[in-house]
């Protein structure tokens, strides 16, 4: 352990003991290391009601979440985004990685939707690519970063209608290396909601063997981007 690390551990140690860690979602006492509950988790990894679905696009193969956008998992990824609990993005994405294994298995890499920079220095870290990293270690496959940039900051998709949305995407992504055609890729997101956004960074990326790889699946329009 360098001296960063061991001074990060005791200044952890420190805050945990001044600030008992709570559950992000239920506010339950927890060990720091587990960041939710153990109601909260089993909650989250047994509610899985959309293993796979068609998303109508032919975007991709597949599209593959852990569960609906209710209940705590939706809580999860709104305290992750909007209440910097950035672990919760990679803790999100292990749990994803154990539970859906065997499905995922036929994945060579993992692309997480990348936020425009200035959306990014905004929040401080793009949830999809702390996701994909969880993923991505327990599955033992690799994140490519530089595959795709996003070009446009879009403006908050909930507040626009249907064609609105499909023209503020228009280009919004634009490639930047190919990969071999032969990758199955895993375009990596927090929320699955009319699936624009990922349909829109599908296409920058010009793969047939693509597939959506969401925490959550929403029909409740686009919520959040
Ligand atoms: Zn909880």
């Amino acid at each position: 352990m360098g001296k960063i690390e061991t001074l990060q551990t005791w200044g952890r140690a420190l805050l945990d003991f001044a600030y008992p860690p709570h559950c992000a979602v239920c506010e339950a006492d927890i060990e720091a290391a587990e960041l939710l509950c153990g109601s909260c988790w089993a909650e989250i990894v047994t509610r899985r009601s959309h293993p796979q679905t068609e998303d109508g696009s032919r975007a991709f193969e597949q599209v593959v979440s852990l569960g609906p956008f209710t209940g705590a998992l939706q809580q999860a990824i709104y305290a992750l985004k909007f209440r910097n609990q950035v672990r919760l993005g990679r803790a999100l994405g292990e749990r994803m990685g154990q539970c859906l294994a065997e499905q995922l298995a036929p994945l060579d890499c993992l692309l997480p939707v990348p936020l425009h920079p200035a959306r990014q220095r905004e929040r401080g870290f793009n949830q999809s690519a702390e996701i994909a990293a969880g993923l991505g270690a327990v599955l033992g496959v690799p994140v490519c970063h530089g595959v795709v940039r996003r070009r446009r900051n879009t403006r908050q998709q909930a507040l626009l209608s249907a064609e609105e949305r499909r023209a503020n995407l228009l280009g919004a992504f634009a490639p930047m290396a190919a990969l071999p055609a032969s990758v199955r890729i895993g375009i990596v997101d927090d929320v699955w909601t009319t699936g624009e956004t990922m349909i829109a960074c599908a296409q920058a990326v010009e793969s047939d063997r693509l597939w959506a790889v969401v925490l959550a699946r929403s029909d409740a329009g686009d919520l959040l981007t």
